[in-house]
């Protein structure tokens, strides 16, 4: 498939996102089986880099974001991959840095299962970036953005933005919120003046609000909008009590904020937020959307 069209390219994302919900969801369910076995192919599955149409990438294990519901931490632990607790202490993952990049990929997704911070790793991750550049591919990169982060990748990849589409994700414009839920993760003013950046240098943009993370998720979207050339994914937060307790985050308080997220994802309010937002041609929703309001998804990420 040319992935010269926009129609091309959202198609390509759309399928690469759906098999990671669906591979995800499939390792979810083996992990509640107890099953080894199938934990194991549902894993392998869920994170094998031949797991999509195209690619994933990720050179880290371990993200200073800190996200209480990560299902990448929850996947870690489980696996005995990171101690407890060390889940925001990065380390590069050196088989996966110094794996040549697949030439056969028109997507590639980097990362997926940590983000880049200004700190350390910069520099692989930027080496890893080219690399994936170099093969043709198109390149998703998926963050919670660090405005230096993101003009550092802007400068140095200027002649490649035709091949770049940043997805950063925004679940509340409420600072104490995102604190809570993403600890080590940037501020809502940051990720904004990430956007701004990307976006008034030319590159591709837009927001993934999944998961959104309180009952105002209008205030990012209308915040974003006007920044955004690309597409506003919204979902909701999938598994998240089995991933907030594997994480060890499972406290009273945070069951608390967890019912009333759980609250605000009612259907009365889901199907009220999507009545608002059917007909604007910048939103797109995600599998926990569609799946309430009876639709078929746009896409389907975790
Ligand atoms: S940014 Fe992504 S990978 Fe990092 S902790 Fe948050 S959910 Fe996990």
């Amino acid at each position: 498939m040319s992935v010269g069209t926009y129609a091309a390219r959202e198609e390509i994302i759309r399928k690469a996102e759906k098999a990671i919900s669906k591979a995800d969801a499939e390792l979810t369910a083996a992990i509640e089986s107890g099953d080894e076995v199938k934990i194991k192919d549902a894993a392998q599955k869920a994170f094998g880099t031949h797991q999509w149409a195209d690619q994933t990438i990720n050179i880290l294990k371990g993200c200073e974001c800190g996200c209480i519901y990560c299902f990448a931490a929850a996947r870690a632990y489980r696996f005995h991959e990171k101690e407890p607790g060390q889940w925001t202490i990065e380390i590069l993952n050196e088989n996966q840095f110094n794996k040549k990049v697949s030439n056969k990929a028109c997507l590639t997704m980097f990362p997926s299962t940590h983000n880049i911070s200004p700190n350390e790793h910069l520099p692989e991750c930027e080496q890893k970036i080219q690399e994936i550049l170099n093969t043709g591919s198109r390149i998703l990169i998926v963050l919670k953005p660090w405005k230096s982060v993101v003009e550092s990748i802007c400068t140095k990849f200027e002649a490649y933005k035709e091949q770049i589409i940043f997805r950063f994700t925004i679940g509340s414009a409420d600072n104490a919120t995102l604190k809570f839920w993403e600890p080590g993760a940037p501020s809502y003013d940051e990720r904004l003046e990430a956007l701004r950046y990307a976006f008034e240098h030319g590159f591709s943009t837009s927001i993934s609000c999944e998961p959104f993370l309180d009952n105002n998720i209008d205030q990012v979207i209308a915040d974003t909008r006007a920044f955004v050339s690309d597409s506003i994914w919204v979902g909701t937060m999938n598994q998240g009590r089995a991933r907030i307790k594997v994480n060890g985050h499972w406290t009273p308080e945070v069951e608390a904020k967890y019912n009333e997220l759980m609250g605000w994802y009612s259907e009365e309010n889901i199907r009220t937020l999507y009545e608002r937002y059917k007909d604007d041609s910048l939103i797109r929703w995600k599998e926990s959307i569609a799946k309430v309001v009876g639709v078929k998804s746009d896409c389907a990420t975790d």
